[in-house]
């Protein structure tokens, strides 16, 4: 049983679908709506959801991602990194409306393992045995149901990680509120860039295509440091926020590739969100019981990593499941897998590593430059580059050689 019918939990229905396993995804959500808004998806993820048979859905959907670059508050350019494909990957980068990505797997679980089950909100679980008694309530209804496996991809608020550390483990926020929405504009740069402009020490503001079917459609993020660090008892990525609320940290702005003001004001339904993490566990599950996605690793979202993290853990569950004979040796081989990797990924998101080089820059050249050369030494590019690389680039070689993890 898969708890949450998110990026995460539909890509393990589908793999686990894929490697022969059966499976049924429980949702609290009473109906899966398109919500969200863009995400990317590195290449090491396109390639597991391309090995089961969503590459045309994604290059359908998204946009194939040439380059990220990062600019001062004026826009001028600090640094440009390929992505994908013209990285040297196998596989594509996209930029994709989250809303539509999770409207695709739900169509392809829906066909390929049967309806999600929505309205049904995991409570409780007790491992009984070789079979875990998992409580859910529908409707009002407490339903009671065993199952041989139980895994919690109920994203950043997870109840299966509150059940397993009774203790509690803080949803940790680092002062940054980032406010995020989608709307029609001109073409930015290539039409296919991730750009980002000044730091979010101060203020950063992030905008990317995300729609091959309408090229005008571009998502912005903007992140404002408007507190010191602290814990907080939600984060709700839903939340509405407010135009004059974001803007004021932007108007004085004179950034020249995207007009903000214009942008913010034609954005329908402007969405908020606190920059929150929590600790790495020291161990995800017990038994036969696991988490997955954003419930095993909520990280900082800054990364294009949320989602494709996600994608790596459902694919590797799945060819654990499938190739130990005890689910719950399985499951120890997927978190000795998948830990190590997303632990260190989250502490390095929380570090914020560019940041302090970009607000160098402002430091340097308040009014801009026109050579990022005669504002950064050689040295201090090539430590941006290598802490940009630390979060969102895996071993391009690595990954174009690795074996598939199809069973
Ligand atoms: C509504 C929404 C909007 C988002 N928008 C963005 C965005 O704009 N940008 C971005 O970078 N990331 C966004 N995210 C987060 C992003 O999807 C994740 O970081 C990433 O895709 C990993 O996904 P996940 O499946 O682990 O978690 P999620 O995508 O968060 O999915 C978790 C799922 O579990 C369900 N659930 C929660 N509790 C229970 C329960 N007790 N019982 C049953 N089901 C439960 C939720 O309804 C949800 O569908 C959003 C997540 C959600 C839920």
């Amino acid at each position: 049983m898969i708890v949450g019918g998110g990026i995460g939990g539909l890509s393990t229905a589908l793999s686990l679908r894929a490697a022969g396993l059966e499976c049924v995804v429980v949702e609290a959500a009473r109906t899966l709506r398109p919500l969200g808004v863009g995400i990317n998806l590195q290449p090491h993820a396109v390639r597991e959801l391309t090995e089961l048979g969503l590459g045309p859905v994604l290059a359908e959907l998204g946009v194939e991602t040439s380059f990220m670059s990062f600019a001062d508050r004026h826009g001028n350019l600090i640094m440009d990194l390929p992505r994908g494909r013209s990285a040297g990957y196998r596989w594509p980068q996209y930029s994709v409306h989250r809303g539509e990505l999770q409207m695709a797997l739900l169509a392809a679980v829906e066909e390929r393992v049967g309806p999600v089950r929505t309205g049904v909100r995991f409570e409780d679980f007790e491992q009984d045995g070789d079979e875990v008694l998992v409580t859910l309530r529908q409707d009002g209804r407490v339903l009671r149901e065993r199952v041989d496996v139980l895994v919690g991809a109920d994203g950043v608020q997870s109840a299966v990680r509150a059940r397993l550390w009774p203790s509690g483990d803080p949803l940790r926020w680092d002062g940054i509120r980032m406010w995020r929405g989608v709307a029609e504009a001109d073409r930015v740069l290539d039409g296919a860039t991730v750009l980002v402009g000044g730091s979010n020490t101060a203020a950063k503001f992030v905008t990317y295509h995300i729609s091959a079917r309408n090229p005008r459609l571009l998502n912005w993020v903007a992140e404002v440091k408007v507190a010191e660090p602290g814990i907080v008892a939600e984060a709700d990525w839903s939340r509405v926020g407010r135009f004059a609320d974001v803007h004021r940290h932007f108007a004085s702005w004179k950034y020249l590739p995207v007009n903000i003001t214009e942008l913010l004001a034609a954005t329908d339904r402007i969405l908020e969100y606190p920059m929150v993490d929590r600790d790495p566990l020291p161990r995800w599950g017990r038994g036969r019981v696991t988490l997955l996605g954003d419930a095993a690793h909520p990280m900082y979202p800054i990364g294009s990593n949320g989602g494709s993290q996600a994608v790596l853990d459902a694919r590797f569950l799945a060819r654990c499941l499938a190739t130990h004979a005890d689910p719950g040796t399985a499951l120890t081989a997927y978190e000795e897998g998948r830990r190590p990797p997303t632990s260190e990924l989250v502490l390095a998101h929380r570090s914020l590593p560019i940041e302090k080089t970009i607000a160098l820059v402002s430091e340097r050249a308040p009014g801009g430059f026109t050579s990022i050369a005669d504002v950064l030494t050689p040295e201090e590019l090539t430590a941006m580059q290598a802490a940009q690389r630390g979060l969102s680039d895996s071993d391009v070689r690595a990954l174009n050689e690795r074996p598939s993890w199809s069973v």
